[in-house]
This record gives C-alpha cells, sequence and structure tokens, in this order.
C-alpha cells in the first residue's frame, strides 16, 4: 500500500518552506496530471502539498503591457476572461481547446507549464510570446525555461508564482488535437511583434520548439505561401501509435498556414 500525508497550504511562504524541507513532497495544484501519475505509482511522494487554492497564486491582469496569470488559475478562468479575451484573444482560445470540460475546471497554467508534457498547449504560447515564469525564487525567460520533454529549468521546491505574456500586436493559435485526450498531435502558435513573427510548435516534437525558418519566412512575406517550400525535419519528430514521424512533420506545417491564415482573420 502507498500512503502520503496531504498538507493545504495556507500561504505560499508555508509551501516554499515546506517542499525545500522535504524533497519527497510534491506540489499539487489542479492534480489532472499528479493524481493519474499518483494512481500508476508512478510517483510516490511522501506529501501532497496543495496550492490551489492560495490567493498569492490567483488571478488575472494587464499590467505595464503583458498578461499577468497567477500560477494557480484555471484553464476555464483565461478561457472565459473578459480581460485575456481583450488583451489576448488566442490564450483565451488556447485555454478553451484544452482536454474536456472536468479538465479546464481543475487544470492550472502553473501546473501545464511546471509539468511540460510535449503535447501540452501553454508551452506554445510562452515560447511564442517570450513570457516570464515568476517563480519563488527567481524570473526564468521562456527561451531558458523549457529543456525538452517533461524537463524545465525549475529546481526541487521551485514555485511558479505567476506567468508575465508580453502582449503581441496579433497572435493566433492551431491545433490539431488527439481526439481522444484533446492533447495537441501538432499545435502551433503565432505572435506578431514589432521586431517581428515568433512561432512555436507543441506536440509534434520531444518538446517545444520555435521554427524558426518560418519566422524569417513569415517575417518577410506574411501568408500562409511563404511556408509553401519550407518543412521541418520528420527525424526531429515523435513517432508512436497515434502518427509517423512524417505525418507529424506535415501537420506542423498544415497547422502553422492555419495559425498564419487566423492571424491574417484577426
Ligand atoms: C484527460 C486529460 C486531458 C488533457 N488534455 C490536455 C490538452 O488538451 N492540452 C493540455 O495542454 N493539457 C491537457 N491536459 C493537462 C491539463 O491541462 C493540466 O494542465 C495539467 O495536467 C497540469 O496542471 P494541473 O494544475 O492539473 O497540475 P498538477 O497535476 O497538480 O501538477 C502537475 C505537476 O506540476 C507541479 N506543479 C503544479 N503547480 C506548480 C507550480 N505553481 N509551480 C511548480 N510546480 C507546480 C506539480 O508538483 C506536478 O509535478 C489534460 C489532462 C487530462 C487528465
Amino acid at each position: 500500500m502507498f500512503e502520503f500525508n496531504y498538507l493545504q497550504a495556507k500561504s505560499l511562504s508555508e509551501a516554499a518552506t515546506f517542499v525545500a524541507a522535504n524533497p519527497d513532497a510534491k506540489l499539487l495544484a489542479g492534480g489532472m496530471t499528479l493524481i493519474p501519475t499518483l494512481k500508476q505509482r508512478l510517483a510516490q511522494p511522501s506529501h501532497l502539498v496543495d496550492i490551489g487554492a492560495l490567493p498569492e497564486l490567483r488571478g488575472i491582469e494587464v499590467k505595464a503591457g503583458k498578461l499577468v496569470l497567477g500560477a494557480a488559475t484555471r484553464h476555464h478562468e483565461v478561457a472565459v476572461s473578459a480581460v485575456v479575451r481583450q488583451a489576448l484573444p488566442a490564450l483565451a482560445y488556447l485555454a478553451e481547446q484544452i482536454g474536456d470540460p472536468q479538465v479546464r475546471n481543475r487544470g492550472t497554467v502553473g501546473g501545464s507549464v511546471a509539468n511540460n508534457d510535449p503535447a501540452a498547449d501553454y508551452p506554445a504560447a510562452v515560447l511564442a510570446l517570450g513570457a516570464t515564469m515568476v517563480t519563488t525564487r527567481r524570473e526564468i525567460d521562456a527561451g531558458d525555461y523549457f529543456q525538452g520533454m517533461f524537463a524545465t529549468a525549475l529546481e526541487a521546491g521551485e514555485i511558479i508564482v505567476r506567468v508575465l505574456f508580453p502582449l503581441p500586436q496579433r497572435a493566433a493559435y492551431a491545433k490539431f488535437p488527439h481526439p481522444a485526450s484533446g492533447y495537441a498531435m501538432a499545435g502551433v502558435f503565432i505572435a506578431e511583434t514589432k521586431t517581428g513573427i515568433r512561432l512555436a510548435v507543441t506536440g509534434a516534437g520531444p518538446g517545444v520548439f520555435r521554427w524558426s525558418e518560418a519566422e524569417s519566412a513569415l517575417t518577410t512575406e506574411l501568408s500562409p505561401a511563404a511556408l509553401e517550400k519550407l518543412s521541418v525535419d520528420s527525424a526531429d519528430m515523435n513517432e508512436d501509435i497515434h502518427a509517423t514521424r512524417e505525418y507529424r512533420a506535415n501537420l506542423v506545417k498544415v497547422m502553422a498556414k492555419r495559425a498564419v491564415l487566423k492571424l491574417l482573420e484577426s
């Protein structure tokens, strides 16, 4: 039998102190990934430290040209937020496409970004927009944050407090969802910024990545036709029971073109 202790954190500092002192403890936010992991005995923490209701981790606001999401903000809250819909509608759309209503009502932005599932949606927006993860210890730029499949720059016991998304001129997200889970088989987030186009891909490779060739081509000519001659290397894509490498490579291009079209229509 596997036993653990449950601790409902009363403050962010209590949670941070506890996980720093107890390396076998795990933070619990929405539990949408962690609970299935516990059920399969893939993790056997000594304690679950519940941070899902901490007021310090909640809130949605626009401040100094950035959309600020508290780490425990739930996907549904992002999807229906008037602030997000006005400031960064592509992110509200992205949140609306995650999983199913149960997942959207429990899962959180911080949990998704901390988990860094290679098929999760938020990492594409975080990387394309050049977001910043504000943690209990420091600020981490998106470019330094993602370190491959389920790997991030977070240190043991470090808690994401909020995520800051710089507001682009325009943005769009297009994903081909897995029909059962909703996770991205390929998802492309595109952002038009003052310095050019940024484009990040999730779901297709071992981790979220920027497609720099597409960014250059689209910065020169913002049209789906600009992607016609380009392709991602299928050798860098994932292959599993759901799709071959070649299928995923093609899907990236298809989703990128759809994202460009959506951007132009926005
Ligand atoms: C059926 C199903 C379908 C799904 N479909 C999609 C989908 O289509 N797209 C998608 O993007 N996602 C999908 N998800 C994932 C979901 O969106 C959650 O975001 C994700 O599971 C993690 O968020 P959570 O709040 O539930 O985190 P938890 O499960 O509570 O935690 C996940 C991990 O992050 C750590 N953690 C949590 N919060 C923090 C924090 N603030 N700082 C540091 N570490 C933290 C935890 O310790 C744990 O290791 C799906 C999940 C399920 C079960």
